[in-house]
């Protein structure tokens, strides 16, 4: 350990800078330590980064290091380092980004600094009550199984993989717990009794059988493994329900063979009791699951235990990159091409991306998988630098299902009424239900109508504090904006010219739902959005639709992601066209990804499925290519149109933004940062704007923003790091202004 009298300190302020610090004769610093420091007359927490000789140049009075607030690091070296590097790669400040990838404060850490102390290990709980129960666990011994050995007894042992819980035991036979007791007198197993930290998992899950894999599943686990050793990164491309998940379950557990950790991501959205429960039945209860939903104390528990190693195996949505696995032998990002793998806020970074770099710099395996790859991760697999590996055909004997495409522009009136169901939707949906199959339909927009408009007047009603408008939500009587969550009742009147002239516009799956209820009486009809869904509903949902207590469910994007429902033969998406319109180069991508995975919902069970995307734009490329389940095909279409614009995967982008409540200070400030990028940028560096953005007014505050492109990374860097360190000059307040590399919101 260093000797060294100083301390470089990241504290969480917005500059991209480090804090440096005396260490007091007493104290111990090490890389990662979670520690409190005066600033501006305040003890703020941070943490050590790393120890120096000297203070910087010019700097003469250097304050104290106060104390330690907890006993050990909270960041182990790898995790550390790669955070340092994935901050500066971002432009962003580190304190932050430290702030952002850790675990809360334990409570009281910082009362028990001022009392003389800091926290002692394994204490960081105390106070918070962890619920604490105990659970047996057998363990198979070498001994050899009696040829004649009882059928429970048998069951049982059946059932132990490695080390096994009762609860998961009780599962195949209920009386597990006096089975096992003779099983030990026996000699055929060893039991042991502890405590564990309770409510990790609700309901236990019975090990499973991996099946055999298919050959093109067995050649991607060959490679994946082969390079557990000395590190890779590998795009997995691979149709719906080609067994992607089998080929990461297949790598983890060679991984964990050779003792090394797992790290595997998954859009929020994909994060559901049946994914959880896939990896459980494979590898036991010995597993971190990490979401946005977790409390503080869930998140402290689930990190602590990785990082005593006691878990080596994590899943969890964009946060759980910084997951502080052990011995990182394996890193995946499930559905690689979703968008929710950017965090848009704060420290904005790509968790696809940033998995890559993390597995690289700890020689891990990297595995990148998806049925409709990004344009960048296919690019760079074209480019040898992700190694290709295919999954052509899904794992059962069933194929793709056949896709029709829905011209709504020819068609005849539908025998509904509703111009959004079309009359060859209608009937297929008929016939769906005639055979007592299921179906999923498909609308992105939720909410009863995405307006509401005067028909006086012609005025619709917007957010007070967006420039968007209002969704009307029948079931709670509200009007809602779906970008700051601000609500206000139904109003009778309109509020521009008081007439009671009030009319929804467009379809929303609140309607959606009602009309298909009506229509198609008496099938039973659910919906699957946000509104109804949160985390356990949406479990609740596809469970009903699994029993087949459901007959048709109406969704958002919820319903294209993951599911694996047998009795579903019936997709049916009512506007292919609505993510086509969207002010973004990546609509076209969005689009196909979008249709192409709810394509893939159908037909996975007994019976063949079908398809219909409805479009008044039939021709429009992602449309064809999705229905053609032609990835290739998309991805050279789009990459050409692409190339002409150079935005990515040819060209890079930066885009500066401001967002201010006061519009004329937004304009001036974002129009001094321009000014310096004009001042260093190469001709190699294009500016574009600065404008205001498509939604120009959010959260009360106005938008404003330039963007930058380049096909030369390191040109474009320069001119974002000049925007940035102008921004900690405080050309524009530092709070207001963001500098976003690889940007992917467009709005
Ligand atoms: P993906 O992740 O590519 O969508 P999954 O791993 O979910 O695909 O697999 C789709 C279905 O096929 C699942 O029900 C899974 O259990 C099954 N499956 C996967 N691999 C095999 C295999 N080798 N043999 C039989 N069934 C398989
Ligand atoms: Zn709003």
């Amino acid at each position: 350990m260093s000797a060294a009298p100083f301390v470089e300190v990241a504290i969480p302020v917005p500059l991209r800078r480090l804090f440096t610090y005396r260490v007091p004769d007493d104290l111990v610093l090490e890389p990662g330590d979670r520690v409190a420091v005066p600033f501006h007359r305040r003890k703020v927490a941070g943490f050590v980064v790393g120890h120096r000789d000297e203070p910087p140049e010019g700097v003469t009075r250097v304050l104290k290091v106060a104390g330690k607030l907890e006993a050990n690091p909270v960041f182990p070296e790898e995790l550390l380092s790669f955070l340092e590097r994935a901050a500066s790669y971002y432009f962003a400040p580190i304190g932050e980004v430290l702030r952002a990838a850790a675990p809360a404060m334990p409570k009281g850490a910082m009362k028990r600094l001022r009392e003389g102390g800091f926290l002692e290990e394994g204490e960081e709980l105390a106070g918070r009550a962890v619920g604490r129960k105990l659970e047996l666990f057998a363990t198979r011994t070498d001994a050899e199984v009696p040829a004649k050995l009882g059928a429970r007894q048998q069951r049982v042992l059946d059932a132990i993989a490695g080390e096994t819980a009762l609860t998961v035991l009780r599962t195949v036979e209920p009386s597990a717990r006096g089975v096992l007791r003779t099983l030990a007198k026996r000699g055929l197993v060893t039991l042991e009794e502890r405590e564990i930290e309770d409510a990790l998992f609700a309901e236990a899950v019975a090990p499973d059988a991996p099946p055999t894999p298919t050959e093109p599943q067995r050649h991607a686990i060959e490679a994946l493994t082969g390079a557990l050793d000395g590190g890779g990164a590998f795009l997995l491309h691979g149709v719906t329900g080609s067994g992607k998940t089998e080929v990461y379950l297949r790598l983890i557990a060679e991984a964990r063979e050779r003792g090394k950790g797992a790290l595997v991501l998954v859009p929020e959205i994909a994060l559901t009791p049946q994914l959880v429960s896939r990896f459980r039945a494979r590898f036991g209860d010995d597993l971190a699951v990490l979401h946005s939903a977790l409390k503080d104390r869930e998140r402290d528990i689930a990190w602590r235990r990785l990082r005593r190693g006691e878990v080596s195996l994590a899943v969890g949505a964009r946060s759980a990159l910084f997951a502080p696995v052990p011995d990182l032998g394996v890193v995946i990002v499930d559905e690689e091409h979703d968008a929710s793998f950017k965090q848009e806020e704060g420290f904005r970074y790509h968790a696809r991306d940033m998995a890559l770099l993390r597995a690289h710099r700890a020689g891990a395996v990297a595995v990148l998988g998806s049925a409709t790859p990004s344009l960048e991760s296919f690019e760079n697999a074209r480019r040898g630098r992700l190694s290709l590996l295919t999954l052509p055909e899904r794992a059962t004997q069933r194929s793709l299902p056949p896709v029709e495409i829905v011209d709504l522009r020819r068609q005849p009136r539908s025998p509904s009424g509703e111009a959004l169901l079309s009359g060859t939707l209608h009937q297929a949906i008929q016939r769906c239900l005639d055979e007592e199959d299921q179906g999923i339909l498909f609308l992105n927009r939720r909410g009863f109508a995405p307006s509401v408009r005067c028909t006086a007047c012609g005025k619709q009603v917007e957010c007070p504090a967006c420039s968007v408008a209002l969704t009307e939500h029948r079931r709670t009587r509200r009007l809602r904006c779906h970008y700051c969550d601000f609500q206000r009742p139904l109003p009778e009147r309109c509020d521009t010219c008081g007439a009671a002239a009030l009319e929804p516009m467009g379809l929303g799956t609140e309607q959606l739902e009602d009309r298909l209820a009506e229509v198609f009486a008496p099938a039973k009809v659910a919906r699957l959005d946000r509104d109804v869904a949160n985390g356990r509903t949406v479990e609740e949902v596809l469970g009903r639709l699994r029993r087949r207590e459901v007959d048709l469910l109406v969704g958002t994007q919820m319903v294209t992601k993951g599911h694996d429902i047998p009795g579903v033969t019936l997709v049916g998406v009512i506007l292919a066209d609505h993510s086509l319109a969207f002010p973004d180069f990546r609509a076209s991508e969005r689009t196909f990804q979008l249709l192409a995975q709810v394509a893939g919902r159908a037909g996975r069970g007994e019976r063949e499925g079908r398809v219909f995307f409805q479009t008044f734009n039939p021709d429009a490329v992602p449309i064809q290519a999705a229905a053609r389940h032609d990835y290739e095909a998309f991805f050279r279409a789009e990459s050409a149109a692409r190339r002409e614009h150079l935005y990515p995967p040819h060209g890079h982008l930066i885009a500066v933004r401001v967002d201010d409540p006061d519009e004329r200070r937004a304009t001036e400030s974002i129009g001094r940062l321009a000014t310096i990028a004009r001042r260093v940028a190469t001709e190699r560096v294009e500016i574009l704007g600065p404008s205001p953005a498509p939604i120009g007014r959010l959260r009360t505050r106005y938008r404003f923003r330039f963007m930058l492109r380049s096909d030369d990374r390191r040109a474009l860097r320069q001119v974002g790091a000049a925007v940035a360190h102008a921004i900690d000059e405080g050309v524009a307040n530092p709070s207001r202004a963001s500098v976003d590399v690889d940007p992917v919101s467009m709005l």
